[in-house]
């Protein structure tokens, strides 16, 4: 059976508000500035790295899309056509290779026989429909069918990862422990379904994790929500 998209229709009775959460927005990108993701060529790539990206920097997966474009290996049906070792070597740089091996694998072969590997046949989809049939394929969770389809797809729907979460868990504005679906309705539910927006947005929420939200020693004395964070300067090595 498939799992049901989970957005829910109106807002949860707590957590930010629409205008929080767009004031929030203008500060990262008036601070970091545009941040123009996805870093991928095209919407295959985006997809590849959407599985290789899991569990590791994307710095690893660089090397890993690199090693495949010189082997012209960015092309559905070679890759569906790769035995799962060969593959494994390829991507090697980023790390659980025979994993993800398998999984690339399983996702090719979801993108074969879903739309013959044609991807804009594929993102033609309603997203409502589309999302549970690639949560449905083997290793993809959804942070990586969210990418795929906010990125590679252009579908209206937010990414959420371990940042956005740490974030608006320090923020006061999502609960400790918050699950992946209700941290993505806080902002699905709140904010218009505008492509260009998730995109940039979370885009800037990974700015801020990586370089001042950081999980041990945050950099709350230079961050850009200073003032309206609860957890601002609860770390005792806090850095400037
Ligand atoms: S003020 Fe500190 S804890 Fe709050 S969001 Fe910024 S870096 Fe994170």
């Amino acid at each position: 059976m498939s799992r049901p998209y989970v957005t829910p229709p109106q807002a949860a009775p707590d957590g930010p508000t629409f205008p929080e959460l767009r004031s929030i927005y203008r500060r990262l990108l008036t601070r970091f500035g545009p941040q123009h993701w996805w870093p991928g060529d095209t919407p295959l790539e985006i997809c590849v790295g959407a599985i290789l990206t899991q569990n590791t920097a994307w710095t690893n997966v660089e090397k890993a899309i690199a090693n495949l474009r010189r082997a012209d290996l960015l092309d559905i049906q070679r890759l569906a056509a790769t035995p799962d070792a060969e593959l494994a070597e390829h991507i090697r740089p980023s790390g659980y290779f025979n994993l993800k091996a398998r999984r690339l694998k399983g996702l090719v072969g979801f993108l074969l026989n879903h739309s013959g590997g044609d991807l804009p046949a594929l993102f033609a989809e309603p997203l409502a429909t589309l999302r549970p049939r690639l949560l449905q394929v083997y290793g993809v969770g959804p942070e990586t069918a969210d990418s795929i389809l906010l990125y590679a797809g252009g579908k209206a729907t937010f990414v959420v990862d371990a940042y956005t979460i740490r974030i608006f868990t320090r923020l006061g504005m999502a609960p400790e422990g918050v699950a992946y679906h209700a941290m993505q309705a806080i902002f699905m539910s709140r904010m218009p379904p505008d492509v260009k927006l998730f995109n940039e947005y979370h885009a800037l929420l990974v700015a801020l994790g990586k370089d001042f939200c950081r999980p041990r020693r945050p950099r709350c004395g230079a961050c850009p929500l200073e003032d309206i964070c609860v957890a601002a300067g609860a770390t005792a090595h806090e850095e400037r």
